[in-house]
């Protein structure tokens, strides 16, 4: 199967970070100058987690107005159509954006404003997933939830809890979730990503319906067949976890180990522009790496839209793109 198929074959993306994610076009017509793609990516000599999220400082300081979230949202949209993507849930932490000028709701609204406006032009499906922070406090987080809560089946589909995983373990948000949960407020959790298979397990008996990542559960058989059992998705992003060393090679890398344990495999992209990636050229690092077939790959997808956070009847849709 040749690089332009993975290119033309229809696609959904559900581990994918709105900041993380901007056009250089984007940034550079939003901060008003040249900016050196070294700015945003990661070079292949990254280091750790750390030196990865040192990437986002810029992408930020785009998306601190409402013309900024537009703006910024309408072109990611519009990009990831040009690898067929044909649905995805962007993710992206409302507190970073809220300032003296711009409150919570603005920035979601705003945020939803640039999606809609792309999907009018390119047909992509949309929902966003709205991240706590793990420095956060709970207070700040279940605020933002709150507000967010109203525009769940609006644009909004989950909430999440990203940030660093090594300082902050999962039972310090135990509480948090149960009140997502209260709110009938469906979750994915970044588990595993560099921190301990417990952060796997917490994150699943809080009821995370999939887990970001999830490379801790590597070796440990009962973590996996709870997942399994549960059928967890289970939001891989290799490109990305290797440039954070969540694996020291790529040999250790788990694809395989999880598929045989029957878990719920998807294949995303984390960050588009920081890790220089698209969800075809995690395809193919896949298949170049691990033997992934053809089969497997549309597997992933079908996958995908099975734990999509969207009703019935859209999955149904969803999955009319790859047929058996
Ligand atoms: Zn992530």
């Amino acid at each position: 199967m040749s690089e332009m198929s993975l290119q033309q074959m229809p696609k959904i993306d559900l581990h994918c970070h709105l900041d993380g994610s901007l056009t250089l076009q984007s940034v550079q017509r939003l901060l008003d100058r040249e900016v050196d793609i070294q700015e945003l990516q990661v070079k292949d000599d990254c280091r750790n987690l750390a030196e990865y999220l040192e990437k986002f400082d810029v992408p930020l300081q785009c998306l601190q107005t409402s013309k900024g979230l537009r703006t910024a949202s309408r072109e990611f949209l519009l990009d990831v159509a040009k690898e067929n993507v044909r649905y995805v849930e962007v993710r992206f932490a409302p507190l970073l954006s809220v300032n003296e000028h711009l409150n919570c709701r603005q920035v979601v609204e705003a945020v939803l404003e640039g999606l809609e406006e792309a999907k009018k032009r390119c047909g992509v499906f949309y929902n966003v997933i709205v991240c706590a922070m793990r420095h956060h406090t709970d207070e700040e987080s279940f605020e933002m939830m709150k507000v967010c809560r109203e525009f769940l089946g609006d644009g909004v589909c989950a909430a999440d809890l990203a940030g660093n995983e090594a300082a902050f373990p999962m039972e310090n948000f135990r509480k948090l979730f149960g009140e997502a949960k209260k709110l009938d407020f469906p979750f994915t959790i970044h588990a595993g990503e560099c921190g301990r298979v417990e952060n796997v397990t917490e994150a699943v008996e809080c009821g995370a319906a999939r887990i970001g990542h999830g490379i801790a559960l590597r070796g440990h058989q009962e973590a996996m067949r709870l997942c399994a059992e549960r059928k967890i998705g289970i939001e891989m992003c290799p490109i990305s976890n290797l440039q954070t060393k969540a694996v020291s090679d790529w040999k250790e890398y788990p694809i395989r180990e999880f598929m045989d344990a029957g878990l719920c495999v998807t294949l995303n992209t984390d960050n588009r522009m920081v890790s220089n990636t698209s969800i075809a050229k995690e395809m193919e690092f896949v298949q170049q790496h691990y033997g992934i077939t053809m089969e497997e790959l549309i597997g992933f997808q079908r996958n995908a839209a099975e734990v999509s956070f969207v009703d019935d009847a859209m999955k149904h849709e969803l999955l009319k793109l790859w047929p058996i």
